[in-house]
């Protein structure tokens, strides 16, 4: 292991940049790492000035708060890709879509609906990131992880990872760290769906006409993704609330939180101060330019209370929230 003088360790970062909302303030400290022997020793040098770290992949489900943080902030930027017959090893910190591109390449099936979502592998698994049916959980066989109080590695199957609904354990949990995973996928010949190719332009085409593919020059994009989960309640509230759209989830039902956000009053193109809502989609929140943190969970708390008093239901929020010390905006 490298000596821990050696770590590159920055000074009053700003974090917007680093991130699809281009919002946030400074990380009081901030190291980009290339190889988990680093990442190891930014957990060290955190932990020898007392001070919290906070991992960081594209940025595209992080809200950062105005006041930045104050404490370590990893930029995690591992790479590789490795394929051995059906399975691959992919390290946290490649981008979701180069894997993606990679298996449909390699002709390997189960995760091409995943084209196009920004990010990276490690967090992907962390938030089970999913679309057009498929999520990232389905074809992982493992995942490397690393334990921040004992600093060492494990490998935990699939089932042991907690995997749901845009979760798993690892979500908001900062004593594990994901550093690789292992797919096991088919092989796409044999697969019954259609040609992976095919379905990979299909769904990136898809995303670019719905400004669902992360681009800084569509102000459509410039947000976390969707910023509320689609709730899932219990079948007896359908009854109540009558024609609604949903579908079974379990022994759930599942709502369209967009649905319920533009019955609330909160059409697509809203807008609130700097933010608002995507042309075209409502469940995405936007920064309409010098939009910050602060309006951003100002209107989400507006759409949150409007949809709780019209059908009763809670929304929550899908990105992650970092920095916010008011109790009424920290996640
Ligand atoms: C235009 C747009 C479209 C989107 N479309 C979709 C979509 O279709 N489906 C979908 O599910 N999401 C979508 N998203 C949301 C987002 O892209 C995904 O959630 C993505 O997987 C987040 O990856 P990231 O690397 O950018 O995460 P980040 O924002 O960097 O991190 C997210 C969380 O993961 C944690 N984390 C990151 N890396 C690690 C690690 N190695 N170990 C432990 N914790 C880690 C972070 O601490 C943070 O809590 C979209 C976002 C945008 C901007």
């Amino acid at each position: 292991m490298e000596n821990i003088l050696e770590l590159k360790i920055k000074e009053n970062v700003r974090l917007a940049p680093l991130t699809t909302f281009n919002i946030g303030g400074k990380a009081k400290f901030f190291i980009n790492i290339q190889t988990n022997d680093k990442l190891i020793q930014a957990i060290e040098w955190a932990k020898q000035q007392k001070v919290p770290h906070y991992i960081l992949g594209g940025g595209s489900n992080t809200l950062f708060a105005d006041s930045g943080i104050d404490g370590l902030v990893i930029h995690v930027n591992t790479h590789g890709i490795e394929r051995s017959g059906e399975w691959i090893k992919v390290q946290a910190g490649e981008d979701l879509d180069n894997l993606v591109a990679f298996a449909v390449a390699q002709n390997l099936a189960g995760i091409e609906c995943l084209s196009g979502i920004p990010g990276k592998v490690g967090s992907a698994i962390v938030q089970n990131s999913g679309a057009f049916g498929q999520e990232t959980y389905e074809h992982i066989d493992s995942v490397e992880v690393l334990d921040t109080m004992t600093l060492e590695k494990s490998i935990l199957k699939k089932t042991d990872c907690e995997f749901g609904y845009r979760t798993s354990r690892f979500k908001n949990n900062p004593s594990k760290i994901v550093l690789s995973a292992t797919f096991k996928l088919e092989d796409g010949f044999a697969a019954e769906s259609e040609n992976i190719w095919e379905t990979r332009q299909r769904v990136l085409a898809t995303r670019k006409e719905r400004s669902s593919y992360y681009d800084s020059k569509d102000p459509n994009t410039i947000s976390a993704g969707c910023f509320f989960k689609n709730p899932v309640v219990d079948k007896k509230l359908i009854d109540k609330l009558g024609a609604i759209p949903h579908w079974p989830q379990e022994n759930k039902v599942k709502l369209a939180a967009g649905w319920l956000v533009e019955q609330a009053g909160f059409p697509k193109g809203y807008t609130y101060k700097n933010v608002g809502l995507s042309q075209k989609h409502s469940l995405i929140i936007i920064n309409r330019g010098k939009g910050t943190a602060q309006q951003v969970l100002e209107l989400a708390d507006m759409i949150k209370k409007k949809v709780l008093q019209q059908f009763g239901v809670q929304l929550e929020e899908e990105p992650v929230l970092v920095g916010f010390t008011q109790p009424s905006l920290k996640q």
